[in-house]
């Protein structure tokens, strides 16, 4: 007996398209025979050849690579949509986005047919090398890299209030672009001007802090960096997504998500529900967030250009074993206007407190006095104030605490690909729902080791919640002195599929090493030392875009941290939105977000079968599984 049945319900549409998927798994057996195949490997030769690389490819030893070197994953082969440059900056113009992402379907479509499960990859940085699994097809998308801001043109009768929320513009960004590429290309064609100090009315992206990370893993898992607390989540800024849907009866077709579109749901996946789990996505629309969301008092006249002076950059030095400093630091950088993200970080023999603050010099020595610094503060005033200046090139600033370059870099470093970073290293990471105690700071103190040879472990306090407690309503941007609202913490926590709206901070803990066996020493270390401090931290939740196979399920990431009565709501709902468009996993992931039986309440995949192409072998299936059915 054939098996499915055509239920009353089932439209038209479902029933052919349903016949479709199930031709193609019946035939795929015989597709993959030896005379369908381009070689030993049993490739199917419905992908294109060209744009594969088989492990007899030379190109593939160096394409299989994770970012990190812990990561020696063998894929079953890897396949271009768009070829990559893998090293260099070349963008993909419009119309070879257009043909990868037709690429990309028909991928999808011969996978679904021979049955063969893929990972997609953006930048390959996977804590946990998620994005090339063993035996697996590995979809690289590292060459739709195209990048394209437009500028919005100031309407002349905005108010000074107005201008400070106003979007400086929207920028498309192809997910094989990376996050310094996304941020340099908004920069640069919003203000014009990178190389000088015109940063009036350009807008940026609020990307991570390392350039080389890929902007798909990034932003579908949060993304957090230098302009958090200001900016929001990087998937905050979402406008739409353009992606292919991996699974099902509709796999292979390409379908544009919206917020309020038919695939609301998608949308809010996209925010926090993390890579590799819903949809290979193919292009991403943002909206920027100005790099000057400030007026200066008001002149005479209330559309007059808003002067921008430049940003301030702070680098401050703290001694390691200050117990005290790192303890004001939980606080003051909670506290403090949001137009600054502070960032704790070890480097070396000593801390560094780092940020940018975006506003003039006055607001930020002001913005310092009203969190409570002073000069009898473990960080002082005066500290600040020796340890910031003013950087009037708002790109120089983000490029000099990238921390892999150093001052005499030219923001045009940013389109770089880093590969040369690559190292043995793995991140474990904790949200911080209240500010850990002098017993934490110590154990963290006694973690940090370092060596002349860069073998590190450290920790890192990235700020993410708080802020004065600015009411939008109530914001005025004609008063340099006002902290707007903090655009990460007000989204409402249900809002997407990120739980943990309240978080304050996000501790992370670092071991890296160039070779393996000093790598697995400090690895060991940081292991146990998570677990004797997830018995210390409120909450014991962490970071999806962190994936941790040492520490089972997904309790960790969706559920750890939230109120009781809450628990179940992320993890059902990324649960249903996964089965819904993925529900076969051919889209597959170490670490599934969410992998939970079927319920009955699930939606229906969609079915408009956009990817599916009626050749004439199709079409000879088709009518000879018809007549089967017909003849049972
Ligand atoms: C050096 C370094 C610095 C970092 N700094 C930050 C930081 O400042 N802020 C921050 O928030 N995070 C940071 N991270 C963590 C980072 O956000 C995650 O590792 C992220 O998942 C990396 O994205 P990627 O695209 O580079 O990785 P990939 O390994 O390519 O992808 C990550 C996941 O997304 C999936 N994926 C890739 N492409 C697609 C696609 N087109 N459609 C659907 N799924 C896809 C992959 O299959 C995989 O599951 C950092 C990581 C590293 C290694």
């Amino acid at each position: 007996m054939i098996p499915f049945h055509i239920s009353t319900n089932m439209s038209i549409s479902y029933f052919f398209v349903k016949t479709f998927a199930f031709t193609n798994l019946l035939l795929s057996s015989s597709r993959v025979s030896a005379d369908d195949t381009y070689d030993a490997f049993q490739i199917p030769k419905c992908y294109d050849k060209d744009s594969l690389i088989t492990p007899q490819d030379p190109l593939f030893a160096k394409h299989r690579l994770a970012f990190s070197k812990f990561y020696e994953n063998w894929p079953y082969s890897i396949v271009e949509p768009v070829p990559s440059s893998f090293s260099n900056f070349i963008p993909a113009d419009d119309a070879a986005m257009t043909k990868g992402k037709e690429a990309i379907s028909q991928i999808i479509q011969c996978s679904n047919a021979s049955n063969i499960k893929f990972t997609a990859r953006s930048g390959g940085h996977n804590n946990a090398g998620a994005s090339v699994m063993n035996g697996l097809l590995t979809i690289d998308t590292r060459g739709m890299n195209r990048i394209s801001a437009i500028a919005n043109t100031q309407p002349k009768d905005i108010s000074p209030k107005q201008r400070s929320y106003w979007s400086p513009g929207n920028v498309s960004v192809g997910v094989g672009a990376t996050a310094g590429q996304s941020l340099y290309v908004s920069f640069n064609q919003t203000s014009g001007q990178v190389g000088n100090a015109a940063i009036n009315f350009a807008g940026a992206l609020p990307v991570g802090q390392k350039p080389s990370v890929g902007m798909a893993g990034l932003t579908l898992g949060g993304g957090f960096g230098f302009m958090t607390r200001f900016g929001g989540f990087i998937c905050d800024r979402l406008i739409s997504f353009e992606a292919v849907i991996p699974s099902g009866p509709s796999a292979g077709m390409k379908i544009e998500v919206t917020k309020n579109g038919p695939y609301e749901d998608l949308f809010w996946a996209a925010c926090g529900g993390g890579g590799g789990n819903f949809v290979v996505v193919t292009d991403f629309k943002f909206d920027l967030m100005p790099v000057c969301p400030y007026n200066p008092p008001p002149t005479n006249d209330a559309v007059s250009p808003v002067k921008c002076t430049g940003v301030v950059k702070v680098e401050y030095p703290v001694m390691l074993d200050d117990t005290d400093a790192i303890d004001f630091y939980q606080h003051m950088s909670y506290d403090i206007d949001t137009r600054i993200t502070l960032n704790f970080e070890v480097n070396n023999t000593h801390g560094m407190v780092t940020g940018i603050f975006l506003g003039p010099w006055d607001a930020f020595m002001n913005s310092l006095k009203t969190a409570g610094v002073n000069e009898a503060t473990p960080l002082t005033l005066s500290g600040f104030e020796q340890n910031s200046k003013i950087v009037k090139n708002f790109a120089q600033a983000i490029t000099d605490l990238t921390g892999w370059t150093n001052e005499d870099n030219s923001p045009n470093i940013l389109i770089q690909s880093f590969l040369q970073e690559r190292s043995y290293f793995k991140y474990k990471s904790f949200f911080l729902f209240e500010p850990v105690n002098a017993e934490v700071i110590k154990m963290l103190q006694d973690l940090v080791t370092y060596d002349d040879k860069n073998n590190s472990l450290v920790f890192e306090f990235q700020s993410l919640g708080g802020g004065p407690g600015t009411d939008i309503a109530d914001y005025d941007p004609r008063n340099i002195y006002q902290s707007p609202p903090n655009n990460f913490s007000s989204v409402d926590p249900k809002a997407t599929a990120f739980p943990h709206r309240n978080a304050r901070h996000c501790l992370m803990l670092k071991a890296t090493g160039n070779t393996t066996m000093e790598a697995e020493d400090l690895l060991q270390k940081m292991e146990y030392s998570f677990f004797k401090l997830a018995k210390k931290i409120k909450g014991g939740a962490s970071y999806y875009n962190h994936m941790d196979l040492s520490v089972p399920g997904i309790d960790l990431y969706f559920k750890n941290g939230v109120e009781k009565s809450d628990q179940d709501y992320w993890v059902d709902k990324l649960a249903s939105v996964r089965r819904k468009y993925n529900g076969d996993g051919m889209l597959s992931n170490l670490r599934p977000c969410c992998d939970k039986p079927k319920d009955p309440k699930d939606p229906k995949p969609p079915t408009s079968g956009g990817g599916i192409k009626f050749s004439f072998s199709n079409i000879f299936y088709f009518t000879l599984v018809l007549s089967v059915c017909v003849w049972f």
